[in-house]
């Protein structure tokens, strides 16, 4: 409940970038959402969307999430969920999964809220066919 307050509050455009930067550092915990490194001085967070501008990924705070420079510029396009797969198969990290698909789930629900975003909201479903089913 918390989790969706935030999002909303998130949402008004009277909040700022930096400001949802900070909202998105909170919910996770002050940990990269991929790496799970804690952000500092020398590990700034930057904003990353969970889905990518390319695959139509609205600018809004439920679509933003935290993350390390190095995921960030390391991920690219790449969808959430293989991303999460990549950072324990290929690089052994730790990523947040189970905030992932909290993140994914509330994102569909303020789509629905918004409305429009077609092509966001095909890709997130597949997205969350696949997080259920354990990928
Ligand atoms: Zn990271």
């Amino acid at each position: 409940m918390a989790l969706a307050v935030r999002l909303r509050i998130g949402h008004d455009r009277r909040v700022d970038r930096t400001a949802r930067l900070a909202l998105a550092v909170d919910r996770q915990g002050g940990r990269c959402l991929w790496c799970g490194r804690r952000f500092g001085p020398l590990i700034p967070p930057t904003t990353e969307h969970l889905v990518p501008r390319l695959k139509g990924g609205p600018s809004i705070a439920a679509n933003e999430a935290a993350a390390c420079p190095r995921c960030n510029a390391d991920r690219g396009h790449t969808g959430p969920v293989d991303w999460l797969a990549q950072c324990r198969s290929r690089h052994g990290w730790a990523p947040q999964a189970s905030l992932l698909a909290t993140l994914l789930n509330a994102l569909d629900v303020e789509l629905d809220n918004v409305g429009g975003h077609r092509r966001a909201k095909r890709y997130l479903s597949g997205q969350l066919r696949r997080c259920r089913s354990g990928q």
